[in-house]
């Protein structure tokens, strides 16, 4: 066994068992509640260490505009979140959920080049036109080959990681959202080659729990998706993708429970974009 706990901070309070969450969304995005400070009063409660916010990154113009901050909103954002860092407890961390579709790079590095992120999220929401994981568009899923979704959807995750400007990979088996499965073997044929490529960028995968308050009610990934992760050597950092206060680090200890299932025993921390890994809570 790696990491004695004395390496580890010391725990206070009840919720000291918890692992950061590094996935909270603010009301710019157009579809959360609450500010950024209401989130971090959750967070204190709850006895964690650091959250990070990560919102939706401003769209081109090509997809999606309605639920994300605007361009002209980017420099608030930044200004938002940077009035947290008062060297007070959680520490908070300034983080971006940027999408990837094929040829966003050039837009993606600029936008990433603006400010210091400790943590960029890399999430595949847009195939072609269609926001797949949207409510409104959901109908699209009725008269779609969901096998080929989901070949293309992990097409676009191996481009994510080739293009190295991500740090994590965001609710990686997302396609699943409104109850969309494809089964295990299938799952595992189609994600492996996405998953080399995640390990071979030297990235992480967050575990992300607000699968569980989605129609398919499971955790993202799944079991069989993280056991692969696990074999590749690929970290895991935890994120409830908090839209609202109380849903910040939301069902976190199943979580926890479901990455040791898949043999985690580490998970990585964030500064700078540089991760270092922390042994996970007992
Ligand atoms: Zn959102
Ligand atoms: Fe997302
Ligand atoms: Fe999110
Ligand atoms: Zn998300």
């Amino acid at each position: 066994m790696n990491t004695p706990a004395s390496t580890t901070v010391p725990a206070q309070g009840a919720g000291a068992a918890l692992p950061p969450d590094y996935h909270l969304h603010t009301p710019l995005c157009g579809h959360a509640d609450g500010d950024p400070a209401a989130y971090r009063v959750a967070a204190a409660r709850l006895g964690l260490e650091e959250i990070c916010f990560c919102d939706h990154m401003p769209s081109d113009g090509s997809y999606d505009v309605r639920h994300r901050m605007g361009l002209g909103q980017y420099q608030a954002y930044r200004a938002m979140i940077v009035e947290l860092k008062d060297g007070r407890a959680p520490e908070v961390l300034f983080g971006l959920e940027a999408d990837y579709y094929p040829g966003c790079e050039e837009f993606v590095r600029r936008l990433l080049g603006q400010y210091p992120f400790d943590l960029v999220l890399g999430s595949v929401h847009v195939l072609d036109d269609w926001v797949f994981d949207n409510p409104a568009e959901r109908k699209r899923w009725d008269t779609a080959d969901v096998t080929a979704v989901w070949r293309r959807y992990f097409d676009n995750i191996l481009r994510l990681a080739r293009s190295g400007l991500y740090d994590v990979v965001a609710h990686i088996d997302l396609p699943k959202k409104f109850g969309h499965r494809i089964g295990d073997r299938g799952l595992r044929e189609i994600a492996a080659p996405a998953l080399d490529a995640v390990a071979a960028a030297g990235m992480g995968v967050e575990i992300n729990t607000s699968g569980l308050r989605r129609p398919v009610g499971e955790i993202y990934p799944s079991l069989p998706v993280l056991q692969l992760m696990h074999e590749r050597g690929i970290p895991i950092c935890f994120g409830s993708d908090a839209h609202r206060p109380e849903e910040v680090a939301e069902n976190f200890p199943t979580a926890l429970a479901l990455a040791r299932q898949a043999g985690y025993t580490e998970r990585m921390r964030f500064r700078d974009r540089k991760k270092r890994m922390e042994p996970l809570p007992s």
